[in-house]
């Protein structure tokens, strides 16, 4: 069930293992990890997180540093941040100005991270830090971005399950663009793919979709999602669904060209029926009732001109957004080494 989700890779065989012996001679012996953490009102995941994350890293002997990125807390997540950042080094915290969303703040970490190597993590530990060992194993071996799947979804209740199946079948269906079943934003990114991203000049990261869209040689990592360790949620059905509907607007015009096929659909209905009624009339004369078939015919093609008005509302909508071209997030600072004060912006 789980490799069956995995997509085709790109490419295989012969032509996969020339260019990932390629990428593999390019590798750095020693390269530094940046783990990117988007953080919201999570004061009481922070020290687990951290206590978590850093040992396996010193295990393993990499070169890491924690990009954490603060996106407008309003608890006591920032302060925790920038006391953890006295005592470690490897800390640093990118505080934004009010919450700009998760997409927002991964956008902000990306950019902020300088690593050779990125994965941006989930602070409530659902995004498992063990598997940071076998993504730079593969990473090693030549691949540019290895993903988690998640295999048993059996944390998520079946209505998200389910709506996440929907959601996956609906995307694929109408997006030229594939993104893999079941893959959260917690993946690894070479720095060459990380580049490619952050040139895309985009107010909506839908990130998922940004991932799978800029390409590279990709595998995914099979792994089971466990409860969030500490704190709630951050997604409520509202937000997940606005999700959604950000993400395929912004991958695919296929909701736009619908109506262009409905509209073909109708009218041709619409001939037949005409031509079937004017015969009627001048074989059999002039018959008035039609109450019933008038009042179906003018409420059907309302709502069917509300509904493509709103589709196109959509879009607009976001055309509107991305023309003003502000700002993907603001930063108010970057903390480190425990400053207290406002440093560099
Ligand atoms: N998050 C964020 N900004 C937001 C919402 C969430 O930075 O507006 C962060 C949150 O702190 C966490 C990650 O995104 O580190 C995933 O959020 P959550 O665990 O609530 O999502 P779920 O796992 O329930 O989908
Ligand atoms: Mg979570």
């Amino acid at each position: 069930m789980a490799n069956s989700s995995l997509p085709a890779p790109r490419l295989a065989g012969a032509a996969l293992e020339r260019q990932l012996a390629l990428q593999r001679s390019r590798r750095p012996a020693n390269p530094l990890l940046s783990l990117v953490i988007p953080v919201f009102d999570e004061e009481d995941s922070i020290d687990l997180f951290i206590d978590t994350v850093v040992p396996l890293l010193e295990r393993d002997r990499l070169r890491y540093e924690l990009v954490f990125v603060n996106d407008g807390s309003q608890d006591d997540t920032l302060s925790r941040l920038i006391s953890r950042s006295a005592t470690d080094r490897h800390i640093r915290i990118v505080n934004l100005s009010r919450n700009f969303g998760k997409e927002a703040a991964l956008t902000a970490g990306i950019d902020h991270a300088k690593g050779d190597v990125l994965i941006p993590m989930d602070i409530d530990l659902q995004d498992p830090p063990d598997l940071v060992a076998p993504f730079m194993e593969r990473w090693r071996e030549g691949y540019d971005i290895v993903y988690g799947v998640r295999t048993a979804r059996l944390t998520d209740t079946v209505a998200k399950r389910m709506s996440a199946g929907w959601f996956y079948w609906a995307f694929n269906a109408m997006s030229p663009v594939r993104i893999p079943h079941n893959v959260g934003d917690f993946r690894l990114v070479d720095r060459r793919a990380a580049e490619v991203l952050r040139q895309l000049p985009e107010r909506n990261r839908f990130m998922k979709g940004l991932f799978a869209w800029v390409g590279f040689n990709s595998i995914g990592v099979p792994y089971e999602r466990p409860e969030r360790a500490a704190g709630t949620t951050k997604f409520n059905y509202w937000r997940l669904w606005n999700f959604a509907l950000d993400g395929v607007v912004s991958f695919s015009t296929a909701p736009l060209r619908a109506w262009f096929y409905v509209g073909v659909v109708i009218a041709a209905i619409a001939v037949f029926y005409a031509i079937f009624i004017i015969t009627r009339v001048l074989i059999l004369g002039i018959d008035t009732p039609g109450y019933a078939s008038l009042l179906i015919a003018v409420l059907l093609m309302g709502a069917i001109q509300l509904l493509s008005l709103g589709i196109i509302g959509e879009y607009l909508g976001r055309l509107f957004l991305e023309v003003k071209g502000r700002p993907i997030y603001i930063v108010e600072g970057v903390y480190e080494d425990g400053a207290d004060a406002p440093p560099k912006a």
